[in-house]
């Protein structure tokens, strides 16, 4: 049987990354605690319908930043950057791509505040991302807005396989690493897998191959082979 030629290019592809952030470039879950910390009361109950199948990732989020405040964003924006504590090896991995011409963009479903400040916090400022962009109303309540055509998803917050496919587009493979439920349907387009935390079991559930890491040394080492 004859193999499309576009299959057999595939392996010479250069490569590019894409990085989920929390709970993957930062070791834990900021968008959480910045809802837990700073949302009006009411959240939980959105949670509660998350977690049995009700609302989806992007009404989830919807109802969350809705409940957040105006005036409390420097209040969170400080908290995020003093417990955003950045996962060993992503400063190696981020030069790495540097010399090496490799693109690498942070696809997060978490707001833009927050993301923003910890990644500038931590000298991360100049990686390319995409993530919500969160607004105000009149009177002080968020806002979730979809920024750069993020908005045909349905399921997410922001849509990480539209991530992908843009570097397929323009050429690369791509290569996704994270560690949750924003992840879940991105594993079934990216071509290299790596992933920690919840997602290994996701990909596991699902049959997906995938290499499990625990630092970024050994992200890099999947790179550099
Ligand atoms: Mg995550």
């Amino acid at each position: 049987m004859k193999v499309h030629p576009e299959f057999s290019v595939y392996e010479h592809l250069p490569l590019a990354i894409l990085v989920d952030f929390d709970g993957t470039i930062t070791t834990r879950d900021i968008g959480d605690q910045i809802v837990i910390n700073f949302a009006e009361p009411g959240w939980e109950k959105a949670m509660d319908r998350f977690r049995v199948g009700e609302l989806n990732v992007r009404e989830l989020w919807a109802i969350e930043i809705g409940m957040l405040r105006e005036e409390r964003e420097p209040a969170a924006i400080a908290r995020a950057i003093e417990i955003g504590l950045i996962r060993e090896g992503f400063g190696d991995l981020v030069s790495h791509c540097h010399s090496n011409n490799i693109p690498m963009e942070v696809a997060s479903s978490g707001m833009h505040f927050y993301v923003d400040a910890i990644l500038d916090a931590n000298g991360f400022g100049e990686l390319p991302r995409a993530r919500p962009e969160v607004t105000y109303t009149p009177d002080g309540f968020g806002l979730l807005g979809m920024p750069e055509g993020l908005r045909d998803c349905g399921m997410t917050a922001m849509c990480k396989c539209d991530r992908a496919w843009r570097l397929r587009r323009r050429g690369y493979r791509v290569m996704f690493v994270g560690d949750g439920v924003s992840d879940e349907c991105v594993v079934s387009q990216a071509d290299i897998v790596l992933a920690t935390s919840n997602l290994r079991e996701v990909c596991e559930a699902k049959g997906i191959a995938h290499t499990p890491f625990e630092t970024f040394h050994e992200v890099l080492r999947v790179v550099k082979s």
